[in-house]
């Protein structure tokens, strides 16, 4: 049989490549982003209750309304703003499949849609399945903050979308007000619409505000906003999120979910209505995750690496001028191999393979991988 592939030119993706090197090495695993702590003992037990319960069998397609309205509050309460739970939330098996899904709701055969480089891995080929093409822009290194004039000469008739992710994997940037405003100057009258990946909303550092395009109606009428329940309550492995738009775009964007997934587990649904009622258990999450942040930096003092800035998110990216002139993904893997610290290679969100020769680490660890991992990098 032949295949004519969708994607000839996409192998395995990196967190696979290096989560499987770690486990053949035995290696501290800081590649790909996952906590290795346990998750809200509660929010197990709800989901356990909404089982024994019985709610076992379908959720409604567009998901379990509590939750969207659960979620529509948190929003009111967080970014003031009023969302219809009825017609602007889908609850979507994850957030990758929320973008997926936002970018073939939109996408015809020759559409651009602007990327920032680095790109979280699944963007482009989610862009080009759909027969579009995905047009990257770097962010300007080290920072990894958006090149403006850049993305002005990269939009053109065709341009179709922008991709925003903030705060950003992998590198923890994060945009600002400024940045809102320029996206806004570029968009404004056109008929570019906007995917915004905002999965890490709630880590973010140093009491910084999340920038998210839900605060700027004049921005989310031409949005779709999408988030992780992975992310947020530490349960990757469940493969919850949901996606915000406004009602004519979910409209369009329910049409593929219904053939695609349909709904999603209803008991992590009916749970996650009665948790998500508890502000607590997001409005902790930032110095949560920050204390791994800084405790993670300091660790490190100890060690060659150097590190860069990380405003969110739960990575942050290192420097290794001072160790090896490698390339990073031979880095990366010489680095799992002998020191026994698995991590992720900033090359491989590049469509180039553009290398800066920095390595993405996640902190979202217990203190015990964390030193863990520094006892074996104090020796390189
Ligand atoms: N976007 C970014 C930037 C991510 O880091 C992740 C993490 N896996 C996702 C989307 C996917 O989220 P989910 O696991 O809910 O699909
Ligand atoms: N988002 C996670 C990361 O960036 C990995 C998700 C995946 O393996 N696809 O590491």
């Amino acid at each position: 049989m032949h295949i004519h592939s969708k994607l000839p030119n996409v192998g395995t993706t990196i967190f696979t490549v290096m989560s499987a090197l770690a486990t053949e090495f035995k290696a501290v695993n800081l590649g790909q982003g996952f906590p290795d702590y346990p998750m809200n003992e509660e929010l197990i037990a709800l989901v356990n209750e909404a089982m024994k319960a019985g709610y076992n069998q379908y959720a409604p397609m567009p998901g379990w309304l509590p939750l969207r309205e659960a979620i529509a509050e948190k929003i009111e309460f967080l970014y003031h703003i009023k969302i219809n739970p009825d017609t602007e939330i889908t609850i979507t098996p994850g957030g990758t499949y929320a973008i997926y899904s936002a970018f073939t709701t939109i996408l015809q055969p020759g559409d651009e849609v602007v990327v920032f480089e680095p790109a979280y891995d699944s963007y482009i080929p989610n862009i080009e399945i759909n027969g579009a093409k995905a047009v990257p822009v770097n962010l300007v290194y080290p920072d990894y903050k958006i090149d403006w004039p850049a993305v002005r000469n990269a939009i053109t008739e065709k341009t179709r979308a922008i991709m925003i992710n903030s705060p950003h994997n992998p590198t923890g940037a994060v945009i600002s007000e400024d940045d809102i405003l320029q996206l806004r100057k570029i968009v404004s009258g056109t008929n570019i619409f906007i995917v915004s990946d905002e999965v890490y909303e709630h880590l973010i550092f140093d009491n910084i505000p999340h920038q998210s395009i839900l605060r700027y109606s004049d921005l989310l009428e031409r949005s779709f906003v999408c988030f992780s329940f992975g992310k947020v309550y530490n349960c990757t492995g469940w493969k919850l999120g949901y996606c915000v738009a406004p009602a004519i775009l979910t409209k369009e964007f329910r049409k593929m979910h219904q053939f695609n997934c349909f709904s999603c587990h209803t008991p992590s649904q009916v749970a996650l209505a009665n948790f998500l009622k508890n502000k607590d258990t997001y409005l902790g999450l930032s110095s949560f995750m920050q204390e791994k942040r800084d405790c993670f930096i300091r660790l490190m003092q100890d060690t060659k690496f150097g590190m860069l800035e990380s405003k969110g998110s739960y990575f942050i990216c290192a420097k290794y001028d001072r160790i090896s002139n490698e390339g990073d993904r031979d880095f990366a893997i010489r680095l799992t191999k002998e020191a026994g610290v698995a991590t992720i290679p900033v090359s491989a969100f590049y469509h180039n393979g553009k290398d800066d020769r920095v390595l993405r680490f996640c902190f979202s660890k217990k203190k015990k991988t964390l030193e863990a991992a520094i006892e074996k990098l104090v020796s390189i």
